[in-house]
């Protein structure tokens, strides 16, 4: 490759593996390494498109331990592919660390556009999304009633991420706080044989998930105040 770039970031597929730019395969194909999350995971999507380039762990329990490894290697002129199990790195998963770590070493980094769980809910929300805010996953306990009270207070739309068996829990909480009248949305397993999106009052939503059991993973929209 002609790029100075020595750390891609690239996104990956959330459910279709057709989902994925031709320079994404490109970039995969080219580098020395690539960082991933589950090896395992990763392995799958590589093996599909005859990616036979070398793999290599890159996840939330030994990013801090890698760190300065990496960076030396990469100083070196090694080029790196970073990817996550599913959509775009640093995105909810690890990547921060990595990239900041560049930049405070002179080591250009691209993040290349690609899939993303939150843009295509918001979307698929109806509810405005010229601005929004992106909460990620909301603290499972210490710090959860600051969020969802800021979230409360909140003019833009905002976007969440949360697993199905919290679902119907973080649902009752923001109904608590924001009043069940608030609209909001659910989009599940995007771009998979089972994906839904459901728009309504937060009311309704609690409503629906009491009487349909809730699988796979899912965003959260909800109408700014
Ligand atoms: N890096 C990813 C991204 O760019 O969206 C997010 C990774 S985060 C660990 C996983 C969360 O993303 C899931 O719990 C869910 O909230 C959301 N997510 C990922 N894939 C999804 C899909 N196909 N449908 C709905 N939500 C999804």
């Amino acid at each position: 490759m002609q790029s100075p770039v020595r750390l891609y970031l690239v996104p990956t597929p959330i459910g279709n593996l057709q989902d994925i730019t031709l320079r994404a395969l490109e970039v995969l194909r080219e580098v020395d390494t690539i960082l991933a999350e589950d090896t395992r995971t990763s392995s799958k999507l590589l093996k599909h498109y005859q990616i036979n380039n070398s793999l290599e762990s890159f996840h939330a329990f030994n990013e801090h331990k890698k760190l300065t490894s990496l960076i030396d290697r990469l100083s070196k002129g090694e080029t790196m592919a970073l990817i996550s199990d599913a959509g775009t790195p640093s995105i909810s998963d690890p990547g921060f660390l990595l990239v900041r770590a560049c930049h405070e070493n002179q080591i250009p980094v691209e993040c290349l556009p690609g899939p993303t769980a939150l843009i295509p809910a918001l979307v698929n929300s109806a509810l405005p999304s010229d601005r929004f805010v992106f909460e990620g996953f909301l603290p499972a306990k210490k710090g959860r009633k600051t969020r969802l009270q800021a979230i409360k207070e909140e003019n833009k739309t905002v976007i969440l991420y949360e697993s199905p068996h919290r679902l119907l829990k973080t649902l009752t909480q923001l109904s608590e706080e924001l009043g069940g009248d608030r609209q909001a949305s659910i989009s599940r397993e995007l771009t998979k044989i089972h994906q839904e999106t459901v728009n309504g009052s937060l009311t309704e939503l609690i409503e629906y998930y009491n009487n349909n059991t809730v699988k796979g993973e899912l965003v959260i929209v909800i109408a700014g105040k």
